[in-house]
């Protein structure tokens, strides 16, 4: 079993950086969920945004990047990079994450927390159940959620379901 990592001040810096793409993704009328890809540099080298709002709801921004890195980075580079994202991995890119070999995931906030978020706001559950990424991938470290930066988020999915 994994425990749940400590989130250093440097992993803050890039969370930061996804809650901003995950704003960017709820102004274009997504939902607001961002994530990026940093190497075992500490370079960012993958960004994205949530974009299902063409009607695919794959469109998950940790997915894209468990397909960027297999195109572009080797094993080795794979398993020791790390994965932002606004939001915990959903059990699809959990395991999109966990086929493709990459490393540890650090999120602000957790799924238990939109959940509960949803459940207070008197939102219908989704289609897929909201297990932890160390359910779905228990091999993979993980990191979050962070008090802080978690409020941060709930702002924005507050903001999508016009609440608060
Ligand atoms: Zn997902």
């Amino acid at each position: 079993m994994t425990s749940l990592g400590h989130v250093t001040d440097e992993d803050r810096a890039h969370l930061r950086r996804c809650i901003a793409l995950a704003g960017e993704a709820l102004d274009a009328g997504d939902e607001p969920f961002g994530s990026i890809l940093v190497d075992a540099d500490g370079t960012e080298r993958y960004a994205d945004r949530n974009r299902v709002a063409g009607g695919d709801h794959t469109r998950h921004p940790e997915f894209e990047i468990a397909r960027w890195a297999v195109a572009n980075l080797s094993p080795e580079q794979r398993a020791a990079a790390t994965v932002y994202t606004s939001g915990e991995h959903c059990p699809m890119c959990s395991a999109a994450h966990a086929w493709v070999g990459l490393g540890r995931i650090v999120f602000a906030s957790s799924s238990e927390q939109l959940t509960a978020w949803h459940r207070e706001w008197g939102i219908a559950a989704g289609p897929v159940a909201p297990l932890p990424i160390s359910t779905v991938a228990p091999q993979v470290p993980v990191a979050g959620p962070d008090p802080e930066l978690s409020q941060q988020v709930r702002a924005l999915h507050a903001r999508l379901h016009g609440v608060d």
